[in-house]
C-alpha cells in the first residue's frame, strides 16, 4: 500500500449537533410553516443525496421548487448563515487527528473522498482544520468531481491525484455500500471503520474506531 483514501462523515468526523435541528432551523429561515417538517426533511435528505453537482444553495432551491415555491432572494445569505451554524457543531473522530499527523511524517500520501454538497463538505473539513493533510480533496458535489461513491469515476480521480494505481490504495470508511464495495470495486482495498458482521463478508477488516486503523495501517499495510 502506498496510499490510503478516507470517507469524512462518521469516519474522520461529522456533524455532532442535533440534524433535524439544523433542518428545523433551514425551514424557519425560509418560512415554510405550510411544508410539516418530517415532509421538509425528507425532501432536503433526498436532495443531499443528488447526484451531480451540489451546493446547499442547490439543495435549497431544488427543494423550494418542489413545494411550488419561488427562491429568494436572501437564499445565498441563509446558505452562508446556515454553513457557518453548521461549521460549529462539525467535530473530529477521537484520535483522527492524532493519526493524520503521524500520516502526514510518515510521508503518505492521502485524500478525501466524500459524498454531499461541496460547500457544506469543504465547510467540515475547514472546521476541522484536516485539509492541510490531503492531496485530494475528492466531493461528490464538486463540479470537477460530480460523481457519488460508490461510482467508479471519484476513485479513479483520487487514485489519478495520489499518483497510484488502485492496488497501492487503502480505502477507509463506515459506508458499506459507498466507501467499501465501491472501493473494492474499483480495485482499491478497503478498511471498513465501524463493527459490522458484513464487512468479514466483503473480506474486507473492521475496526472499532481510528486508533485500532492506525494501528492497522501501521502493522498490516506497512503505512
Ligand atoms: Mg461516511
Amino acid at each position: 500500500m502506498r496510499a490510503v483514501c478516507f470517507d469524512l462523515d462518521g469516519t474522520l468526523g461529522g456533524y455532532a449537533g442535533d440534524f433535524n435541528a439544523f433542518l428545523a432551523l433551514l425551514r424557519a429561515e425560509l418560512m415554510l410553516y405550510a411544508c410539516d417538517m418530517n415532509s421538509f426533511a425528507g425532501l432536503v435528505r433526498e436532495e443531499l443525496a443528488r447526484d451531480g453537482a451540489l451546493t446547499l444553495e442547490r439543495v435549497l432551491e431544488r427543494v423550494l421548487g418542489r413545494l411550488d415555491q419561488r427562491p429568494t432572494a436572501e437564499l445565498p445569505g441563509l446558505v452562508d448563515a446556515a454553513l457557518g451554524a453548521y461549521a460549529e457543531e462539525v467535530r473530529a473522530a477521537p484520535g483522527a487527528s492524532a493519526m493524520l499527523q503521524r500520516l502526514e511524517r510518515a510521508g503518505v500520501p492521502l485524500a478525501l473522498v466524500s459524498n454531499g454538497p461541496v460547500d457544506m463538505q469543504r465547510t467540515a473539513l475547514r472546521a476541522l482544520g484536516f485539509e492541510r493533510y490531503f492531496r485530494a480533496v475528492l466531493i461528490s458535489g464538486d463540479p470537477d468531481v460530480a460523481a457519488r461513491k460508490p461510482a467508479a469515476r471519484i476513485f479513479s480521480l483520487a487514485c489519478v491525484a495520489l499518483e497510484a494505481s488502485p492496488q497501492e490504495v487503502l480505502m477507509a470508511g463506515d459506508n458499506l455500500e459507498a466507501d467499501i464495495r465501491g472501493a473494492l470495486d474499483y480495485g482499491l482495498e478497503a478498511v471498513f471503520v465501524g463493527a459490522d458482521a458484513e464487512a468479514a463478508r466483503l473480506g474486507v477488516p473492521a475496526v472499532g474506531g481510528l486508533e485500532p486503523l492506525d494501528a492497522l495501517l501501521r502493522e498490516r499495510y506497512g503505512l
